[in-house]
């Protein structure tokens, strides 16, 4: 049988096994070619008396399945090129999503054994296929992923993944992983009963055909008389607390913005009650219902199509041959140095790990070994790894170490004549194609390659902390920054499996200048009389991770108060002074408040309480609480000016030029300050609102409290001709993998 996303091949047994192996893809997704492979094999499989039983496998090395072709929803998603009723969009969408459950039904009710033998990662719509298999048999590899980790982009799995798992585990154990989008390796899920057995790789196919010899008469669980959900239904005692638990859980941590999780809980709870099909259409209507939403549009493209184009190196100069960083010159071995030479080496980099001393040298890599016996206690890492990852970094206060030195990371003091010096004596030792990279967080990048005999091969690279977790690096280019220069920084974030985003010299560059709207909104709040508790209680229901005053404290008041000095200094009379400049003034310049660091700000850290923090009670008397409870009123109207002020920020640095592609700014945002996920980011948020509307809302919001919420120039022409960031700065899309 001929096939575009299959290899079919019948045995003189008659076991049929289909070889998925997309030649269009690296990776096997469940693209439209697929889904029609899919539907016409199982009306040959199911009329065909000589076939016995069919197996399905994966012709890929990197997996069997990784899960929906998003790249393919996204469009359908949003209507794209649909002039329709909204009711004619939604009957359409629903009836697309209730032909691939069907399409999975008539598998497992062909009427012949199906197996599915995985020999590779299986997520989302890729775990699902092999849910509507028989018997499920992996390849004893701990490094295959099974999960269906779809609420990581706001859906749900909409392929029956919320029916058949909570029949096959109960509905305690499958809620948990589908709400958090948790996968499991080939053991534990055989031990969770998600799949059947595990076999070395190269026995699968033998397993499977076994089976299907013993197996001639296979029904699904749920398909047979008598069936019973592992741990009951969802009413019945013992089970019910499931739910309430869960959505008690889910409210506590989403704050109910996130709709794929409430949904998952819904569609396991009405779908347990009834018969699979009528299950499978309640997951049906869910999930048309999430694709109409804009929060899964919009976090599908910024975590799924964004950061996959951003990681793929969509901003690098095409002109430049490919860079591979071999060896890596780190000046500095504090908390970032130490960060980068551990992500550095985990991916195989030499690295010269530098500072004034040798014992600060050799204690930045002692934070490798720190994190690397972590993780060999969880099992996640070996002692010949430890020492193999640990060999590669250099301690030295020694500049001739760094010769031959790819590209070099500065990460000593904020200091400009400290940069200075170490950028010249690093780059005497230095070729003239290597790269020189600052980590600066506030310098400016032009002014710190005066510096350099190289401004062209000088540029900013900058991490986020703690370096091993966070995803994003901004890279910043400065005005004399060449190509060359560019392309290296992108592919060495690329080779250390980060995601980079490219940004032009400004004060803060794009993230800290965002990032810092929201904590000085808050600080504006309580300045304004708002409680403190009510000013981060809310700043958490917006969807950020932390309130903005404990963040402050965590970043330092000092800090602030420093750089407000100096920003005021900069801007002369048009710096505009609020109520916050007199209360962080107070905190640190009067009463020696500098955060967290010395156990002092919004929040007090005694010792004695293991530094668990708690509310200053001393801010009552430096400012007075006119509001201390909430209305729903209220919480909407502090929830859009933290949200408001970041994104008009956001569309500031792209009117300015220093963010350039949408993708970018809210990619940026999202993985740089945990700009709230379910937006997409705020100009995903601008453009889901409405330019026009975003506009006219600010305005209200700058009459009532100041100049901070104007829109600029780019915005209120936006406005006027309807425009969104997405559609008028359309970024060159690639296809997904
Ligand atoms: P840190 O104080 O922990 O480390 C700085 C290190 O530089 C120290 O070990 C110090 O001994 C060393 N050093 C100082 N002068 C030196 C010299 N002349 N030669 C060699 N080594 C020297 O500081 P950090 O937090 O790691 O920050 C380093 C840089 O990274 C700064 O530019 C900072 O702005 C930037 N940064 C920090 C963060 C953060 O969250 N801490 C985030 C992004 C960027």
């Amino acid at each position: 049988m001929e096939l575009k996303a299959f290899k079919w091949n019948q045995d003189g047994e008659g076991i049929v096994t289909l070889t998925w192996d997309d030649p269009d893809r690296t990776m096997n997704v469940l693209s439209n070619t697929a889904m029609t492979d899919i539907a016409a094999a199982i009306v040959k499989i199911a009329g065909d008396a000589a076939i016995k039983g069919v197996i399905i496998t994966s012709g890929k090395a990197n997996g069997f399945c990784a899960g929906a072709a998003l790249d393919e929803m996204e469009g359908s998603a949003s209507g794209a090129g649909a002039p329709k009723s909204e009711e004619e969009r939604v009957r359409e969408r629903y009836n697309g999503v209730l032909q691939f459950n069907l399409l999975l039904r008539k598998l497992e009710t062909c009427g012949k054994p199906v197996v599915a033998a995985i020999n590779g990662l299986a997520l989302g719509g890729g775990l699902e296929v092999t849910l509507a298999c028989h018997y499920r048999v992996v390849a004893d590899n701990p490094k295959i992923q099974l999960g269906l980790p779809e609420s990581k982009v706001g859906l749900l799995p909409g392929g029956g993944g919320t029916q058949r798992l909570p029949r096959l585990m109960g509905a305690q154990a499958a809620i948990s992983l589908i709400m958090q989008g948790t996968s499991l390796d080939p053991k534990t899920a055989a031990a969770q009963k998600m799949v059947h057995k595990v076999v070395p790789a190269d026995q699968l196919i033998a397993e499977a055909k076994r089976w299907i010899k013993e197996t001639p008469d296979a029904v699904q669980p749920w398909d047979k008389k008598g069936f019973e959900v592992p741990g009951g239904l969802p009413n019945e005692k013992g089970s019910s607390t499931v739910f309430t638990m869960g959505n008690a859980l889910y409210r506590k941590t989403s704050f109910n913005n996130y709709p794929a999780q409430r949904y998952i809980l819904s569609c396991v709870y009405e779908g347990l009650a009834v018969p699979i099909d009528a299950g499978l259409r309640i997951e049906a209507r869910y999930f048309t219902k999430l694709l109409m939403d804009p929060a899964s549009r919009n976090m599908i493209r910024s975590l799924f199509l964004s950061m996959q184009d951003l990681g793929k190196g969509a901003r690098r100069p095409a002109n430049v041959a490919p860079t591979t960083v071999k060896k890596l010159g780190i000046l500095g071995a504090g908390m970032m140095g130490a960060g980068v030479a551990y992500v550095s080496a985990q991916a195989g980099i030499e690295v010269v790990l530098l500072d004034t001393t040798l014992e600060a040298a050799e204690k930045g890599k002692a934070y490798s070994t720190k994190l690397l016996d972590g993780q060999i206690s969880k099992g996640r890492s070996t002692e010949e790894k430890k020492q193999k990852l640990l060999g590669l970094i250099k301690p030295t206060t020694d500049y001739a170490d760094l010769k031959g030195c790819d590209l070099i990371i500065e990460a000593v003091f904020e200091t400009r004549e400290i940069k200075a010096g170490v950028t010249k004596q690093a780059e005497a030792q230095l070729s003239d194609k290597s790269v020189f990279g600052s980590n600066t967080s506030t310098l400016p990048i032009t002014g710190l390659a005066e510096a350099s005999v190289r401004p062209e091969n000088f540029i900013g690279i900058h991490f986020f902390s703690p370096v091993d977790k966070m995803q994003l690096v901004e890279i910043i280019m400065g005005k004399k920054t060449g190509d060359y220069a560019l392309a290296m920084a992108v592919d060495y974030v690329k080779q250390i499996k980060k995601t980079p985003i490219v940004v032009n010299d400004s004060r803060g560059f794009y993230t800290s200048r965002c990032f810092g709207t929201y904590v000085g909104e808050g600080q504006e709040m309580l300045a304004e009389g708002i409680a403190p508790a009510l000013v981060d209680n809310v700043g958490r229901m917006t969807g950020m991770p932390r309130g903005p005053l404990e963040l402050a404290d965590d970043v330092a008041l000092d800090l602030a108060y420093k750089v407000r000095e100096q920003t005021k200094k900069d801007l002369g009379d048009k710096y505009e002074a609020g109520p916050a400049d007199t209360l962080i003034e107070t905190m640190v310049a009067k009463l020696g408040r500098f955060g967290r660091k010395n156990g002092k700000g919004f929040y007090d850290y005694p010792a004695d309480k293991g530094g668990k923090k708690r509310l200053w009670p001393g801010l009552k008397d430096i400012v007075k609480f006119k509001i201390t409870s909430s209305t729903p009123e209220l919480v909407d109207e502090l929830k859009k000016r933290f949200l408001y002020r970041q994104a008009i920020e956001a569309a500031r640095c792209f009117e300015e030029n220093v963010v350039t592609d949408p993708r970018e700014a809210d990619v940026g945002a999202i993985l740089g300050w945990g700009f709230a996920p379910y937006t997409g980011g705020p100009l995903s948020l601008i453009d889901t609102v409405g330019t026009k509307k975003f506009v006219e809302e600010c305005d209200v919001l700058a009459q009532k409290y100041g100049k901070r919420f104007m829109p600029g120039k780019l915005l209120r022409d936006m406005a006027e001709k309807g425009d969104t960031f997405y559609g008028r700065f359309k970024p060159a899309t690639k296809k997904a993998a």
